[in-house]
């Protein structure tokens, strides 16, 4: 696509101006076209109407929707033009940007500031030229990786409207006698692994997809994520997990334990990697992963050069270390600073939390900051809390419990994570935990919050105040807790574990081995408890905290189990007596 005549005009008379030391950078060339290249170039425009800002973007589409290629897919995005947010035209005739799409940077000459450009026309010629710059901007973002499998070149990957094209015709076109695949493998179960595999499911085929790690959505913790596997799996997707593909056949792929499994389609979801060849051949500053190193207002180790995005090095809010946070918001924010900074106000990134949230056949899974395999991989004393509360009061109609998690840390109850899985209102707690953690709150005071309640909408004792109650008790040394993956030592070494909820409920299913007295009759029936220290355990761990108390002050060593049977269950219940649970209790219960 070539500029339009007024933008060409608007580029000519600014590049015929050379900058003059310490005033605004004339000529800015950004490479990549999609969120962190386009917010930096809008948001330069909207500083600078008198910049002369080329955009060059190596495929054929600006500003699109990575985030929505799956549900293009999968069909619940039905028209792709929608997928197409901008053109170069639009932002042209908005911005007066020089849009210039198969356009590809591929070297920069730091000495002349110049970056070589290789355009490809419509019929496959193609032209080169050298772009001038004052500020140079880097948003190339991230190539998806692909295992080195024997054939994985038939493996399709999710990046760009290119590959959901591909993988649409895939869809349609893959299967025995070019009719419809019927059967698909989606490696990596992280969440675009997860929603390609929802959505592929939801075009019919028969799915199966595969996690290296011993969970999907490995991000998460495995209690947290267990829900969602089940899900999938009610739903009859095939979730293979602790394995990988070990060789791709023409309409299968074997496992790495030995099983072959249909797969008339591949898609390769295993992570992605900064795509950072141009950077790295210019001598530009770049980690031991391949991120771009900048600085707090996005600058890399060249002055005359930002980077932002996929493919520039974050700062982790939980320690300050260098951080690969591929994220949408992330990239959008940081292409604002960097536009910011070019233009000489004053700007610094916000280190990233990293915030997520996917959608899995009527589940939201959503994390922000750290899990808590990665704080005590980290080495941090963690204390944490699970609760399963309703998404709204539970006396008012369809209210549907979640599960919470908060990762703090002992001492001094800094927030390190929260994660959260359930049908409704994950989004909003994940959300205040992840404010919470930017404005550096501890976790009791997310007890202290106001947040926005009627009936219909949260509950009186909102599910992050709950999380901060149980986190002041517990790090307050009131209730001493332990958690579902510690209860086999403890009982190991001795502890008796004592099931507090109603026999009714412990014949629903229980933890082997429990004895059942229920709260209500532990004051009367103290001489039947075990010697020695003691485990309580109810259904979502409220019970469980009334009973601890109680005999605490009656002199016995005892932890609650946090998150109660729920939350022991979620992982280790094919080893629960009695069938699986039902619904969590609303709010409240214990
Ligand atoms: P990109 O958006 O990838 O843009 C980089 C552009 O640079 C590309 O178009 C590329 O062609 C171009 N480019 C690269 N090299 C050159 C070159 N040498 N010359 C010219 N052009 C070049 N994030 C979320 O927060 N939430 C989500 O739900 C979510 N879902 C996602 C779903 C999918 C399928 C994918 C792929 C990503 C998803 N993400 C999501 C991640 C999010 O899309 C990325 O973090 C974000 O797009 C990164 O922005 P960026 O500008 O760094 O890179």
């Amino acid at each position: 696509m070539s500029p339009t005549a007024s933008t060409l005009s608007a580029a000519s008379t600014v590049s015929a101006a050379r900058s003059v030391p310490g005033a605004p950078p004339r000529r800015i060339v950004i490479v990549g076209g999609v969120a962190a290249g386009m917010s930096a170039a809008t948001r330069l425009r909207r500083l600078d109407e008198s910049a002369a800002i080329t955009v060059v973007e190596r495929g054929e589409h600006v500003s699109f929707a990575n985030c929505g290629l799956p549900y293009y897919v999968g069909g619940v995005i039905a028209r792709r033009e929608d997928l197409l947010l901008q053109t170069p035209a639009s932002l042209a005739a908005r911005f007066a940007l020089d849009v210039r799409v198969r356009t590809e940077a591929t070297a920069i000459d730091r000495a002349a500031r110049t970056v070589r450009v290789r355009t490809t026309g419509p019929a496959g010629a193609t032209a080169e030229e050298d772009l001038p710059y004052d500020a140079l901007v880097l948003a190339p973002g991230a190539r998806p990786l692909l295992p080195p499998i024997p054939g994985m070149e038939r493996a399709l990957t999710l990046r760009d409207v290119a590959d959901a094209d591909a993988l649409a015709r895939a869809v349609a076109t893959a299967g025995p006698d070019g009719g419809a695949a019927r059967s698909a493998v989606v490696l990596g179960a992280g969440f675009i692994g997860v929603e390609t595999a929802e959505n592929l499911h939801r075009r019919g085929l028969a799915v199966t997809l595969v996690e290296l790690a011993d969970h999907v959505l490995p991000p998460l913790d495995p209690e947290m994520a267990a829900p969602v596997a089940a899900r999938l799996r009610e739903a009859g997707v095939e979730v293979r997990t602790g394995v990988t593909v070990a060789e791709l056949g023409p309409r299968e792929a074997v496992l790495t334990d030995g099983a072959a499994v249909a797969a008339d389609l591949v898609v390769a979801a295993v992570g992605v990697r900064p795509d950072t060849a141009l950077a790295r051949a210019a001598g530009l500053e770049v980690d031991e992963r391949g991120g771009i190193v900048v600085g707090p207002d996005q600058r890399t180790s060249d002055p005359a050069i930002w980077a932002a995005g996929d493919a520039a090095v974050k700062t982790g809010a939980i320690d300050g270390a260098p951080a690969h946070i591929a994220l949408a918001q992330t990239a959008n924010r940081h292409g604002r600073v960097v536009a910011d900074s070019i233009m000489g106000r004053r700007a610094a990134a916000a280190p990233a939390i990293g915030t997520a949230i996917v959608g899995v056949l009527g589940l939201q899974a959503a994390m922000t900051g750290w899990s808590e395999r990665r704080a005590r991989a980290a080495g941090l004393d963690v204390v944490c809390v699970h609760v399963h509360p309703a998404d709204h009061a539970s006396y008012y109609p369809g209210a549907r419990a979640m599960s919470l998690k908060l990762v703090a840390e002992a001492g001094t109850g800094r927030i390190l994570g929260a994660q959260g899985v359930g049908p409704s209102g994950v989004d909003k707690r994940i959300d205040v935990i992840s404010v919470a953690i930017r404005g550096g709150l501890r976790a009791p005071d997310l007890a202290d919050l106001e947040t926005a309640y009627a009936p219909p909408f949260g509950a009186a004792k909102d599910p992050v105040a709950m999380l901060g109650l149980v986190a002041d008790n517990v790090l307050s040394g009131l209730t001493p807790t332990l958690q579902w993956h510690e209860l086999d030592a403890a009982r190991a070494a001795g502890a008796g574990l004592v099931d507090v909820r109603t026999p009714a409920e412990y014949a629903r299913g229980h933890i082997p081995g429990a004895l059942n007295i229920p709260v209500d009759q532990l004051r009367g029936r103290l001489d039947a408890l075990p010697d020695g220290p003691l485990i309580v355990s109810c259904q979502v761990g409220l019970r469980g905290h009334v009973a601890a108390r109680l005999l605490l002050q009656h002199g016995r060593e005892v932890r609650n189990l946090d998150g109660g049977y729920r939350t022991w269950s979620a992982v280790r219940g094919a080893g629960a007596v009695g069938p699986e649970p039902g619904p969590a209790p609303a709010a409240g219960e214990g």
